[in-house]
């Protein structure tokens, strides 16, 4: 067997010992002579199998209790679409601060629902970093922000204070650090980022803020409707729960997430200071924002982005690319990645820099 270094955005690598188990477990899981997903979502084992999940997310983010926790579909995108129909309770206003694509895709969505105002943004200085003051509407329903914008890299190391809900997209770093949700009206992520298989999102919400649905909200959208169903309205993605469920498992047992973020800031830092201290390629971000997780950089010429490229997959390290609308290289090392994947293209770096700087 081998396995490359896949530095994908997400989908993304995923632990191979989770990979492993699910391997072991995928013709008999514990001895019930079928496949999770062959399972009744609505039967003892795979009632179990979610209800350890979720205890086991409750404990990694100690997620205080007045939280639910709610296992969608539907990607972060429809959250784009969901947030605002769950949590304007008739204010017809919200705030969002913008600091990349995907801050830039929740504003196009959230204004088809309501008055959207922009409490800050980072285009000044084409979304390179994060802004720390925030001008909020007293009478916003909530705040919403990107609080790591996967493909700029730009990172937000500590939660703004706001006296409206703060609403956050942490689709990119969610458990890849510990979180105070209790400074959080919600916290939405897609699982394929840093938590498991695509198909899943997690919500984890305020319950005082669910309740009061937009008129015209599908069911299946209505958070409450699917807090009191324990996310079991309809079918839901019970394989991706299950994947997610081994994530969680495999994060505890490395120790939770104080101790996942050590790894992290060390794995980040690693790549941060060969670019930093390299005439030949070059991360934008300010230095405070950058992202652990997502690590854009640009080489000196970009004639020479597609003999990297190369260059990287002969030796194993796959979906460097940049995102089409920033270009360059990106290296995307959530907790799935290891650290010798990073030392490995550390190591690529230097060698291509040696030979074409
Ligand atoms: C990937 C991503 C999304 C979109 O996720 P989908 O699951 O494809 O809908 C939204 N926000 C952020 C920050 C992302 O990284």
């Amino acid at each position: 067997m081998s396995r490359i270094f896949n530095f994908s955005a997400g989908p993304a690598m995923l632990p191979a010992e989770v990979l492993a188990r699910a391997g072991d477990e995928m013709l008999d899981w514990r001895g019930t002579g079928m496949s999770v997903m062959e399972m009744s979502h609505r039967g003892k084992e795979f009632m179990g199998i979610a209800a350890e999940a979720e205890k086991d997310l409750r404990e990694l983010l100690a997620i205080p209790s007045g939280y639910r926790v709610l296992f969608l579909q539907g990607g972060a995108t429809l959250q784009f679409a969901q947030v605002p129909m769950n949590l304007l309770r008739g204010k017809g206003k919200a705030d969002y601060v913008v600091t990349g694509e995907w801050s830039k895709k929740a504003v196009k969505e959230a204004k088809v629902y309501c008055d959207v105002g922009i409490a800050a943004t980072s285009e000044d200085r084409n979304f390179t970093y994060a802004p720390k003051q925030w001008n909020v509407r007293k009478d916003a329903a909530y705040v919403h922000y990107c609080s790591n914008e996967t493909i700029g890299g730009v990172e937000f190391h500590q939660t703004p204070k706001t006296e409206v809900p703060l609403v956050a997209d942490a689709s990119s770093h969610f458990l890849s650090r510990p979180v105070d949700v209790s400074r959080f009206g919600l916290i939405y992520a897609g699982a394929q980022k840093n938590a498991g298989p695509a198909g899943l999102t997690f919500v984890i919400v305020r319950e005082d803020l669910i309740g009061k649905t937009e008129k015209g909200t599908p069911t299946v959208m209505d958070y409450k409707l699917q807090a009191d169903a324990d996310s079991m309205l309809n079918t839901p993605a019970s394989y991706s729960m299950y994947i997610a469920g081994l994530v969680f498992k495999w994060l505890k047992q490395l120790g939770g997430l104080a101790a996942v973020e050590k790894i992290n800031i060390e794995k980040a830092k690693l790549l941060y200071d060969y670019l930093d201290q390299s005439q030949f390629f070059h991360n934008p971000v300010a230095k405070e924002d950058r992202s652990r997780m997502n690590i854009p950089f640009t080489l000196k010429d970009a004639k020479l982005d597609e003999p990297f490229l190369k260059g990287a997959v002969e030796r194993g390290m796959v979906q460097l690319k940049g995102h089409r609308s920033v270009g360059g290289m990106r290296a995307s090392i959530y907790n799935a990645m290891p650290i010798e994947g990073v030392r490995a293209l550390v190591d690529y770096l230097r060698e291509f820099e040696k030979k074409h700087g």
